[in-house]
This record gives C-alpha cells, sequence and structure tokens, in this order.
C-alpha cells in the first residue's frame, strides 16, 4: 500500500510517500508510484505517541477506570505505548501488587503498558530489589501530598530513600516542596479555581526540583533522574542549569501545562485543577520554547480521570488526557527543522517515527482540527474533561 501526502518526520512536514508492505514501512521518500490514498491538503501522516505518564486505575479503583477502559481511552488519543504510575489503590510499592497489576495488564491493555514501582517513607531495601524485575528498575516517589498515598512529606525522608534504590534504576519525581505547600495550602478557594496557583505556586516546584538536583543527585550519580511533569519557568530555569552538570538528568512536560494557562480557570474551572497547578501564561510559553529547543524530553499526558462527582464536590486534582489533539496543536507550532525533532523526540520513540524498516503503525492528523466533544473520547471521564470545547486537530484514522 503506499500513502502519499504530507508525513511528520523529523525533518518536519514533508510531501512524498510511504510505502507499506507487511505491516512494515518499506519506503519513505518523494512521489515515486501511482498511490491507494491520497490525504487531503490538511491531514498529516503522523507517528503514534509514547506517553510515559498516565495513571490507570482498576484493582479497587474500577468504578473510575480499568486497564481496559484506561487504555482504549489512550489508543484513541493515538499513544501505542504507555507507563502507568504506581499510585493506584492499593499502591504498586510491592512485588506482590506489582505483579497482580502486570497480570491485569497482560490480560486487559489495548496498548502496550509498562509500570512504575512506588517509592514511599516506607520503602526497604529488600522490597525494592524485590520489585526491579516486574517495574523494570522504574521508580516514581512523589515529593510531596498529591492523589493517592505513599507520598513523601519530608525532603529529608525522600533522600534516604532515593539512596535505597538498585544500582542504576531510574527515579521521577514529582517535585514540589512539601514546606512550601503546606505553608500555602490555606489558599485554595473552592470558589475561585484559580487559587489552585497560590496554593501550588512555582516556587514549590523550583524548590522541589533544587532540593534533588544538589542535595541528592551527588550522592547517587548511577541514578537516572527524570523530573516529572515541570509546569513553572522557574523550575525549568533551575534544570536548564543543572542539565549543564549532569547528562542523568531529564524532564518531562505535561500537554496541558503547555497548552492551557491561568486565564482558562474562568471557564474550566476546577476541570483544569491539576497538580502541579496550572500557571501564568508566561510559564507556558517557556515551556513551549523548552519544548521546541530540546530541553524537555518527554512530553507526558498525566492522564488522571476521576468521576464528575470527585472533580466537582471533592475538587480532585488530575485530568483526562488528549495526546493526538494538543500534539498536532505543537506540530502547527513548529518553524523549524530542530524544532519537529525535539517535538518528535519528546512525544514518541524512534521506533514509532514513520521512517524505513519501522512497524507501520501511524495516524491520520486532521490539523485543521474541529470542536472537542464530551461524548468523542473514549473515557467515562469525558465529561470531566478540560480540552472539550476547544478546536484541536484530531485523529481521522489510525493504521496499525
Ligand atoms: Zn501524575
Amino acid at each position: 500500500m503506499i500513502i502519499e501526502g504530507n508525513i511528520l518526520i523529523r525533518q518536519g512536514i514533508t510531501y512524498g510517500q510511504v510505502e507499506i508492505k507487511n505491516q512494515k514501512i518499506i519506503r519513505v521518500g518523494a512521489v515515486k508510484q501511482k498511490p491507494d490514498i491520497i490525504l487531503k491538503e490538511k491531514q498529516a501522516l503522523s507517528p503514534l505517541l509514547y506517553d510515559s505518564h498516565v495513571h490507570l486505575r482498576d484493582l479497587e479503583q474500577t468504578s473510575r477506570e480499568t486497564i481496559k477502559t484506561g487504555t482504549a481511552h489512550l489508543a484513541s488519543t493515538g499513544v501505542i505505548e504507555c507507563s502507568a504510575m504506581p499510585n493506584t489503590k492499593p499502591p504498586l510499592d510491592n512485588h506482590q501488587t506489582l505483579k497482580q497489576y502486570l497480570k491485569l495488564i497482560n490480560s486487559d491493555a489495548e496498548i502496550k503498558v509498562n509500570v512504575y514501582g512506588l517509592l514511599t517513607p516506607n520503602s526497604y531495601i529488600e522490597e525494592l530489589e524485590r520489585m526491579q524485575e516486574y517495574c523494570n528498575k522504574k521508580y516514581k516517589a512523589f515529593q510531596a501530598e498529591s492523589i493517592g498515598s505513599g507520598f513523601f512529606t519530608n525532603n529529608e525522608k525522600l533522600k534516604d530513600r532515593i539512596l535505597l534504590l538498585p544500582e542504576n534504576a531510574e527515579i521521577r519525581i514529582h517535585c514540589e516542596d512539601p514546606d512550601t505547600l503546606k505553608k500555602h495550602k490555606h489558599k485554595w478557594k473552592q470558589s475561585k479555581p484559580r487559587t489552585h496557583i497560590k496554593a501550588r505556586p512555582a516556587k514549590a516546584e523550583a524548590k522541589g526540583i533544587r532540593y534533588i538536583t544538589e542535595k541528592i543527585m551527588p550522592l547517587r550519580p548511577d541514578l537516572k533522574y527524570f523530573i516529572c511533569h515541570v509546569s513553572s519557568w522557574k523550575g525549568l530555569r533551575v534544570i536548564k542549569k543543572a542539565k549543564k552538570r549532569y547528562d542523568n538528568l531529564y524532564c518531562e512536560a505535561a500537554y496541558h501545562h503547555l497548552y492551557f494557562s491561568k486565564k482558562d480557570y474562568k471557564d474550566k474551572g476546577v476541570k483544569m485543577k491539576c497538580n502541579p497547578s496550572i500557571k501564568k501564561k508566561q510559564n507556558k510559553r517557556m515551556l513551549i520554547r523548552g519544548l521546541k529547543n530540546g530541553l524537555i524530553d518527554c512530553l507526558v499526558s498525566d492522564h488522571a480521570p476521576h468521576t464528575l462527582e470527585d472533580k466537582i464536590k471533592n475538587n480532585f486534582s488530575g485530568l483526562p488526557s488528549y495526546d493526538a489533539g494538543v500534539f498536532g496543536w505543537l506540530v502547527k507550532k513548529c518553524r523549524k527543522q530542530s524544532h519537529y525533532q525535539h517535538l518528535l523526540k519528546a512525544a514518541t520513540k524512534p521506533e514509532y517515527e514513520i521512517r524505513e524498516g519501522n512497524k507501520a503503525a501511524m495516524m491520520i492528523l486532521n490539523l485543521e482540527g474541529k470542536l472537542v466533544k464530551a461524548e468523542d473520547q473514549e473515557t467515562k471521564a469525558g465529561k470531566i474533561s478540560p480540552y472539550n470545547n476547544e478546536v484541536l486537530p484530531y485523529i481521522e484514522t489510525i493504521i496499525k
């Protein structure tokens, strides 16, 4: 089969042909032969995405979402592989629960799913070692209170526990300084959702990241450190500086921190409440710039569906993902070859890019976009999505 049209590759959006045989891409290049499919002008053939930070539920929370419905939702938003966070209920902080969760994944997941093990204030060496074969030596820690359980409330304790991790492990940290959060917690007012910025301010994030890079990284140089969903220019600045010293430091940015900003609280209210908070516009601008120039290593959704009731009544933090929509929106912001290159590096894996020898798994994105509606989303949490009523690129077809 030959598809002709705009193709999203590292060099940019290039007009040409992709030839597929036996579910493999055997040629990407100039127009040579008569095509089977010709894409429209607003369409682009794009790689599917890798989302390394999602919260799937299941176990005791099947009423929210299951591995099956969660991964079906992710697949419908262009994700081919994801990595699931361990603050489930019960949490993935031991090898038995990890094993049980992987069993569910093996039987129910609609896409490839990897899992992280949870590092908690109660973690101990023997168990962290038993966990490693299930979580592939990849762990997650919450520096401060968030959703779920097992988070740290004290930086010293976090440091002690990180020192216990197996050699050459990877640790992802949701960075917000616990003391700063405690001090500002009272500033949240339910009647004014934008006060979430004051309750979880940028300085908490910057201080939290600084603790990791200055106090922990020098003690365990063998580990790989991923700063989760950086949301502020202050946080990004600390990372940028630290990256000059360390080549084992990486950072994520979440689609919603690149897309939304303070002004959107007016329309979206608690629907866009998440941790860390969505902040003022200048932060979003710096994050997009950081993505384009390669400072940001992974683009993630932090997909975290809640029930309408939990969101509206209990004001839980977290929102359902809309990966391909925001990804397409970012594609349109790219100007230079290097922008496309950095965007693809962050949003997918080399094995999913459109190039010769890779498996023929792709999506046809309509970059013109359309109005997002709750019923278009294959998630139980579609109704609470802040992406509803936005005009965003969308997937016309998934080729697998
Ligand atoms: Zn998360």
